[in-house]
């Protein structure tokens, strides 16, 4: 078997990662861990370390980890048929089952599910479809996308446009032209201390309004949001938000594209954050939930107004020109499957409204009032810490000192691992949906413990 030393060398002299400083990294300078396992809400790896998972990965192993039934599920699928496209009407037994699955818990109104392989494919396929909608429909200039600041909608070059976070933009020549940002739903970082929930609601909703005048509205296609923002700083949205939203969508003829790729199948204790908050959307993209990550898989769920246009667009132009090989894979469709039933059976969606509820309080209770948390915020089985120099002046730390992610290397020493969120000082929390009281308390109790060594 290889050492730990030798593994490392060839993970520095082999491979660049992702999100990772890639000279540090390749010069031994950066952290490197190799995961060995996972049980339930654990991880292990090969240090010898067992670490709560606060996160579930990068939010998507939503079931936890070491569930034979989708690990039995892949393995059957693979004997049987690993791999047949999904072009010019091919299919598996399992794909088509998964859609009927995900159309039969998708909000009302949907029409149609397409299957790619993650969160930016699946957006890359929701921008692809909208702008050959409003080519079907004669008006080749409504294209620009409008997202928020703060919004993450992948790291391609459309979705890597549409993700508002600077890291990834400069130095990439983003956002494209087509692409637009307004005004982050945040209300920790309101502009004005009077404004209400509802008056900030309003001021984003007027924002919007104004940059859709002043771009002109016959050149908007659509709007893309994720329910509550995700890598941005985990914020739900403040009170009123979707709906003054949806309404200046609605008079300027805009679509609403609902990235749920978080959210999605049972995050914030709905089947979807479109359920929880009211949105009606004409296009989901959902992704991580969709398979808790045993497998890559997304989904493309398409309203009826946008289906009946569509099919009308492939009688007039042929064939739809888009597709991935890997589409509706079998693999991931099997393990999709098994996934959704043991969310159901095991009362997952349940779980996550009433485990993240008490997370959510566990963690306000504890560090709410510590001089450097400006805020405890949530919904559902997600929850953030925003670390403060100053919480009476909402003044915030500079990025230089790294306190989030001090606070978080902090976390890990006591067995816990949490995110530092990438534009500020935020500890993002985000763990399975199965997580138990218990193991929400021992994450509560890192938390305080770690801020308190490393802010006092
Ligand atoms: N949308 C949202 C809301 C996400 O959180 C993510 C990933 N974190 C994506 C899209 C992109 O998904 P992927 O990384 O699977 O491409």
């Amino acid at each position: 078997m290889l050492t730990n030393d030798e593994l490392a060398k060839w993970d520095r002299e082999s491979f660049f990662h992702p999100s990772t400083h890639l000279g540090q990294f390749a010069r031994g300078e950066a952290p490197q861990r190799i995961v060995t396992g996972g049980e339930g809400s654990f991880i292990t790896d090969r240090d010898g370390n067992r670490l709560l998972d606060g996160f579930a990965g990068l939010y998507c192993v939503n079931v936890g980890y070491g569930r034979t039934e989708i690990a039995d599920a892949i393995a059957k699928q693979a004997h049987e048929l690993a791999y047949y496209h999904a072009y010019a009407g091919h299919g598996s037994e399992a794909n088509i089952t998964l859609a009927k699955m995900v159309m039969d818990r998708a909000p009302k109104g949907m029409a149609r599910v397409y299957f790619g392989l993650g969160g930016s494919d699946a957006n890359e396929t929701n921008i692809k479809l909208v702008w050959y909608y409003n080519n079907i429909l004669g008006r080749p200039e409504k294209k620009k996308i409008i997202s928020r600041w703060r919004g993450y909608h992948g790291s391609g070059l459309m979705t890597g446009s549409l993700t508002g976070l600077e890291l990834f933009h400069k130095k990439f020549d983003l956002p494209l032209a087509q692409v637009i940002h307004t005004e982050a739903p945040y209300y920790f970082r309101r502009p004005e201390d009077g404004m209400s929930e509802e008056d900030f609601s309003t001021y984003c909703a007027q924002k919007l309004d104004a940059l859709i005048q002043a771009e002109g509205p016959e050149t908007i296609a659509a709007f893309i949001g994720e329910p509550v923002l995700g890598t941005g700083g985990i914020v739900p949205p403040p009170a009123g938000y979707w709906t003054k939203i949806q309404a200046v969508l609605e008079k300027y003829d805009i679509l609403l594209i609902a990235d749920e790729v978080v959210t999605g199948f049972g995050r914030l204790g709905t089947m979807f954050g479109s359920d929880h908050y009211g949105i009606t959307p004409d296009l989901i993209t959902s992704a991580k939930g969709l398979t808790s990550a045993y497998a890559p898989l997304s989904a493309s769920i398409v309203g009826q107004k946008m289906w009946d246009v569509l099919t009308e667009g492939t009688d007039e132009y042929g064939v739809l020109g888009h597709g991935w090989t890997y589409s509706a894979h079998p693999i991931g469709a099997a393990a999709g499957i098994a996934n959704l039933k043991l969310i159901d059976d095991l009362g997952l969606v349940k779980n996550a409204g009433e485990t993240g509820a008490y997370l959510n309080r566990a963690m306000q209770d504890a560090v709410g009032n510590h001089a450097h948390v400006g805020e405890v915020r949530g919904e559902g089985m997600l929850c953030a810490v925003e670390l403060v120099a100053d919480r009476d002046e909402r003044r915030f730390f500079d990025a230089s000192e790294g306190k989030g992610a001090k606070v978080v290397a902090a976390m890990l020493k006591r067995g816990v691992i949490a995110r530092a969120m990438p534009q500020g000082d935020i500890l993002g929390f985000a763990p399975p949906l199965c997580l138990s009281k218990g193991e929400a308390d021992q994450i509560v109790a890192a938390t305080k413990d770690a801020i308190e060594e490393v802010l006092g």
